[in-house]
Formats: C-alpha cells, sequence, structure tokens
C-alpha cells in the first residue's frame, strides 16, 4: 500500500514586508491567478510566461483563517479522527512564511507588527479542529491524543518539551527501529492530552524551548526542521474497536542553496545536512506523488531523519498536504522557481 498516500500542494505567496518595501524592492515576475489555481511567472527578460498549476493558491492578502479554511486541512482532520495518517508540512527559502503559516507567531513579542486575528497559524487552529472532530464522533468513542514535539538540527534529534536535553554539547536522541515498521526516538517526552488547551499547553512551551535551544545549541530556528506530532487513540467502549492515527504538522528548515548561507564552517556544514535531509524528502515526495496503486517503487525514507520520522504519516495510506511558500521580491526569482518546479512534481 505504499503507493497511496493522497498528496495535495497549495502555494502560499506573503506580502512584501515594510522594510523591503523601504529598501524598494518590488515583485515584478511571479503572479498569483486565483481563478485559474496558478502561479505566472515572467522568464527574466519579461518577454514570455509560463504558468503552473496547484491544488489551491493563496495570494499576499490571503488571511490565516482563509487559509486554514480553504485547503484540505479540514477534510484531512476529518480523516485523521476516521483513523488515517496525515501530514502537512510547509516548504520554502528561509523567511519565505513557512513559520508564520505553520506555527504562526501567538507568543512572540518579536514581532509586534502581526495582527492579533493572524498570529494563530495551522499547528494551533489544527489542533483545536481536530478535537472538534473528536467531539463530533459518537460518545462510545473515547479518544487520547499523545504529542510529542521535536527538532532535527544537524541530523540530531532533540526534545523541544524537555529543557534538560537542549543543553549545549547535548548528544541528542537516539532514533530506533521498532517491530511495527515504524521509526520511534528513544526518551522522548509524550504527553497524553484530553482537550486542545492541553496540546496548546504543551506547544507553547515548545516554542518557547525552541528560542533556548537556538541560543544553547547555536542555532538559528530556520536551520532546523520542527514537527508536532499527534498521535490518536480512540477506543470504541462498547464495541471494542480501536482507531490509530499520526497527525504530524512540519516547518521545515530553509531550503535556500549553500551559496546564500555561507560557504565556510557551521553554515556550510548546517547547509550541507539541510540540503541532505530536504534532497531526501523531495525524493520521497515526488517517488509517492509518481507512483501508482500497486507499485512497489523503492522509498528512501531512512536516508535522513526527517524523512525516517515522517515516514509512517507520509507513506502508505496517508494523507499529506505541502504548503509551498513564495517570497514576493524579485531577488528571491531563482528560489521561487525552484520551489515552484518542486511543488509542480509533487502534485
Ligand atoms: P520562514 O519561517 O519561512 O523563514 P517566516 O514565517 O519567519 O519565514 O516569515 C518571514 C517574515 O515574513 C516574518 O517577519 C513574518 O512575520 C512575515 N510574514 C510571513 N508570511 C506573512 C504573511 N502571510 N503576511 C504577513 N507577514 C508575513
Ligand atoms: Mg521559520
Amino acid at each position: 500500500m505504499e503507493s497511496s498516500t493522497r498528496i495535495s500542494v497549495a502555494i502560499r505567496m506573503r506580502p512584501i514586508l515594510k522594510e523591503e518595501a523601504d529598501q524598494g524592492q518590488t515583485n515584478s515576475k511571479v503572479f498569483i491567478d486565483s481563478a485559474e489555481k496558478a502561479i505566472v511567472v515572467s522568464s527574466t527578460d519579461q518577454k514570455q510566461q509560463k504558468k503552473f498549476f496547484f491544488d489551491s493558491v493563496f495570494d499576499e492578502i490571503t488571511s490565516q483563517d482563509e487559509l486554514f479554511s480553504n485547503t484540505q486541512i479540514p477534510e484531512l482532520l476529518k480523516k485523521v479522527v476516521q483513523g488515517f495518517n496525515a501530514t502537512i508540512f510547509a516548504y520554502g527559502q528561509t523567511g519565505s512564511g513557512k513559520t508564520y503559516t505553520m506555527e504562526g507567531y501567538e507568543y512572540s513579542s518579536l514581532k509586534p507588527n502581526i495582527k492579533e486575528s493572524e498570529r494563530q497559524g495551522i499547528v494551533p487552529r489544527s489542533v483545536k479542529a481536530l478535537f472538534e472532530e473528536i467531539k463530533a464522533m459518537p460518545n462510545t468513542m473515547e479518544y487520547t491524543v499523545y504529542c510529542t514535539y521535536l527538532q532535527v538540527y544537524q541530523e540530531k534529534i532533540y526534545d523541544l518539551l524537555n529543557p534538560a536535553q537542549l543543553k549545549p554539547g547535548s548528544p541528542g536522541l537516539k532514533m530506533r527501529w521498532s517491530k511495527h515498521d515504524e521509526f520511534y526516538v528513544e526518551n522522548l517526552y509524550v504527553h497524553p492530552c484530553y482537550n486542545a488547551t492541553e496540546v496548546l499547553t504543551h506547544f507553547h512551551a515548545g516554542l518557547k524551548n525552541k528560542i533556548m535551544a537556538s541560543h544553547n545549541l547555536n542555532s538559528a530556528s530556520s536551520r532546523s526542521h520542527c514537527i508536532l506530532s499527534l498521535n490518536i487513540e480512540g477506543v470504541d467502549i462498547e464495541g471494542g474497536g480501536i482507531i490509530s492515527s499520526k497527525l504530524q504538522l512540519v516547518d521545515l528548515a530553509g531550503s535556500e542553496r549553500a551559496s546564500l548561507t555561507g560557504n565556510e564552517g557551521l553554515a556550510l556544514k548546517e547547509s550541507i545536512e539541510i540540503n541532505k535531509s530536504l534532497f531526501t524528502l523531495r525524493q520521497v515526495i515526488t517517488t509517492l506523488a509518481g507512483s501508482r496503486e500497486g507499485d512497489s517503487a523503492f522509498i528512501p525514507y531512512r536516508d535522513s531523519k526527517l524523512t525516517s520520522l515522517l515516514k509512517q504519516s507520509i507513506g502508505g495510506n496517508s494523507f499529506c498536504l505541502m504548503i509551498a511558500c513564495l517570497c514576493p521580491c524579485d531577488q528571491f526569482y531563482e528560489e521561487n522557481i525552484s520551489t515552484l518546479a518542486y511543488a509542480t512534481k509533487a502534485s
């Protein structure tokens, strides 16, 4: 059943930020055609145009709420409560809006300009909607949601819910392979939760720890992948049936090339690791997207920590949504083209 993953692709282009406008940056090449669900890209000499089509496209004035409601996410959460696995991830270069889109900046005093209603990203909205779906299930179903939140930095796994584990020199946590054909992380904190507030309390603690980790581990959060995982277990107390599924919400490291991030020392080492894991993720997704039911194409999950961790919720009978984020400024033309090229292959 490796081949039945359903992958949807959404594109979001963020607005030009005030500081970019102040520097005179403009967008003359990448346009959103909402009616056709397409992105129209002009060639560098502006003489030709190319159109890329997707499941949904969102322009720079799309609100967080509109994005959430008009993607496949509400549908996907229904599936999760019924026992299907799902992954939602944001892809794009640093600064393209991945964290804004996935996690939001609910508690960040570093971002005073964001309106209150726009602070919540997909994570808090999905957690609330998930528990609404649970409530809508028959009363005989009792659910527990097990929450973990981790960071993959330079191919090492750190627990964002365990501050003791985020100290300088920390070796990270070990990944193991279990009999159930899945990877798991040893000694990772797992919190059973019974409502959205409980999950979000852990999420917010993790966000704070992420800031601490970036100091302690000498990293920027844009150089690590963050995965909030929710294991959903439902028990039918009358019939005895069991539902078990996994939802993973992923804020990826930036996809920019080494040439943009510095070619020396730690920065170079970081970009090599980031590129390796994003390369593997692209291979995994394009193989899943390209294969048909019954195919048994080899899927290289084991080639990176990121894809190993996503295996269960991305392969097999899963639903996957990729949100490719674009920077509107002309200076990021090449990066946008490569993001769009990948997003096209995934869909
Ligand atoms: P990334 O995580 O891809 O590196 P961020 O999510 O941190 O990028 O976004 C970069 C900057 O752009 C931040 O200052 C963020 O507040 C702003 N931003 C991103 N997306 C939007 C949006 N849709 N509307 C308004 N501001 C945005
Ligand atoms: Mg980010």
